[in-house]
């Protein structure tokens, strides 16, 4: 008998698993993919955005300026990457220039600290490279950028430190609330009772709500393509450039990333599907026009990848979250489209705070450690500190990816940490195996025999991100010998 489960190992999921770690309570996360990160938390622009462009008076504007204040110390705790670089908008004539200034107003009213409008000159001061088409723009000091799988992951590995249970392989199928508690079936009859549940299942999170009564509001899909472009790309932006939004949301951005790349992004299809992931030339293209239209040298021809997310838009316009009026035993944080990575601390303290409404017994444990440790990765230390690494542990010499620097010890260590099961796109996110220019052409083969050897997968069942995505169909005949 759990206290909570959180159906859902997103980056709202492990938020909220994580908040709720710090009470004397069992909670157990239950997610249907192999891994955390594995829905719209793995695909998506990584802005902590400063919020201004959500309307005064709703959910979303609140948990977003909310969470953007919070976003430091949950980064410094997690270790992860967070550069508060500011955000732009760029408006391209008076008509836009007149958004731009009803953004300001925006977020003037739900608190966003320091904003102001640019003229020409300034923005193009601030933004060196920025079109010289740009008549105006909005600045944003709190836009930030950070990484949002790590950040997922990390909320994830310290919410597991401080007592919260993962189980993976989990799709919730079959939900039952009885008079004092909830039975929640996966689709391989596994079966779990808790007093509650949260419902953190991104673009799926309306079927969870409909399995528990509440057929309150649909989540339609929407895609988003992106092209990540080589490092030699971040010479060319320092700042989070947005357009002035667009009936479909806030339009192409062209940003730098934490890890040094710049990336162009993201499009807009509506009703695309839920789990549709595939990225289209048309799309591509379209990308490239808009990048170049905001920074005109920007090397948008010379992408190294390209991905795609969903979005999970709600019916109601707006982040759905608390108690359920048609069933108690349901905390809601559903809906989370963007900017639910910038919301995400909030939410998770809104949710404990529901569950506590609702009756939930919180009582602090005295133990609670926020800090997760991640060593720092080889390809930042000093030769000094890279001489004491391998020394202390050779495999520190082994550089398995070549691009970004990626050794056999910091790849043992993510097989280690890694709380459901180890695949390359896992291994990946967790040290940068295969992010760089070669995309895994060279280190995916000694990334699996890593895989084999420390997390003990045999080589014809690691995938690539699970399910079917196997990687090899079998072994020869002569190597079965
Ligand atoms: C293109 C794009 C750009 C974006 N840009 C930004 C941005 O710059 N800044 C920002 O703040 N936000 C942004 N967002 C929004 C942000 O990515 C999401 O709000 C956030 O990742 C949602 O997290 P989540 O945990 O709710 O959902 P997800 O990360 O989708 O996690 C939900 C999890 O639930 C699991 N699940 C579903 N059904 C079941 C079931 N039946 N049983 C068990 N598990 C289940 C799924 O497998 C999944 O792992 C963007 C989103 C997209 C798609």
């Amino acid at each position: 008998m759990y206290d909570v489960v959180v159906i859902g190992a997103g980056v709202v999921g492990c938020a909220i698993a994580r908040q709720l770690s710090k009470y004397k309570i069992r909670v157990a996360v239950l997610e249907a993919k192999v891994d955390v990160a594995m829905g719209a938390s793995r695909a998506n622009s990584a802005i902590v955005h400063a919020g201004y462009d959500c309307k005064p008076g709703t959910n979303m504007a609140r948990v977003n300026v909310a969470g953007n204040a919070m976003y430091d110390e949950w980064c410094r705790d997690l270790c992860v990457p967070l550069k508060r670089v500011g955000s732009l908008v760029a408006a391209f004539s008076e008509e836009e220039m007149e958004q731009v200034k009803k953004l300001r107003d925006y977020g003037e009213k739900n608190g966003v600290p320091g904003l102001a409008i640019l003229t020409r000159e300034e923005a193009l001061d601030k933004q060196p490279g920025l079109s010289p088409e740009v008549v105006g723009a909005l600045w944003a000091p709190t836009g930030a950028i950070t990484c949002p799988y790590e950040m997922t992951i990390a909320c994830a590995e310290n919410a597991h430190d401080n007592g919260v249970e993962f189980y993976f392989d989990f799709l919730a199928e079959k939900i039952t609330t009885l008079r004092d508690a909830v039975e929640v079936e996966s689709d391989k009859n596994v079966l779990f009772r808790s007093r509650y549940v949260v419902n953190a299942a991104g673009v799926h999170a309306d079927e969870i709500s409909r399995l528990m009564g509440d057929d309150s509001f649909t989540i339609s899909g929407r895609k988003g393509e992106y092209i990540l472009l080589d490092r030699e790309a971040s010479g060319f932006v320092q700042r989070v450039v947005f357009q002035a939004p667009g009936p479909l949301g806030k339009g192409v951005l062209v940003s730098p990333t934490v890890d040094g790349n710049a990336f162009i992004g993201p499009t807009a299809v509506d009703d695309s599907g839920k789990e549709d992931t595939s990225v289209t030339q048309a799309g591509v293209d379209a990308l490239k026009r808009a990048g170049v239209r905001s920074m005109p040298q920007v090397p948008a021809n010379r992408p190294i990848t390209a991905f795609a997310g969903i979005r999970a838009i709600p019916s109601t316009g707006d982040f759905i979250l608390g108690q359920s009026k048609a069933n108690p035993r349901l905390i809601q944080a559903a809906g989370i489209c963007s900017p639910g990575l910038s919301s995400a601390p909030a939410i998770a303290v809104e949710t404990v705070e529901s569950l506590r409404r609702a009756g939930l017994n919180l009582v602090e444990r005295g133990d609670f450690n926020p800090v997760r440790k991640k060593e720092k990765p080889f390809r930042a230390m000093t030769q000094e500190e890279r001489a004491a690494a391998v020394e202390k542990d050779p495999r520190y010499g082994r550089v398995i990816c070549r691009c970004e620097t990626v050794t056999e010890a910091e790849i043992a260590a993510a097989i280690e940490r890694t709380l459901g099961k180890a695949t390359l796109d896992g291994v990946k996110r967790r040290t940068r195996a295969g992010m760089g220019r070669c995309q895994g052409g060279f280190c995916a083969p000694r990334v699996m025999e890593l895989i084999e050897k420390y997390g003990g997968i045999p080589m014809e069942k690691i995938t690539k991100n699970g399910g079917a995505s196997k990687m090899i169909v079998g072994r020869t005949r002569q190597e079965e010998k």
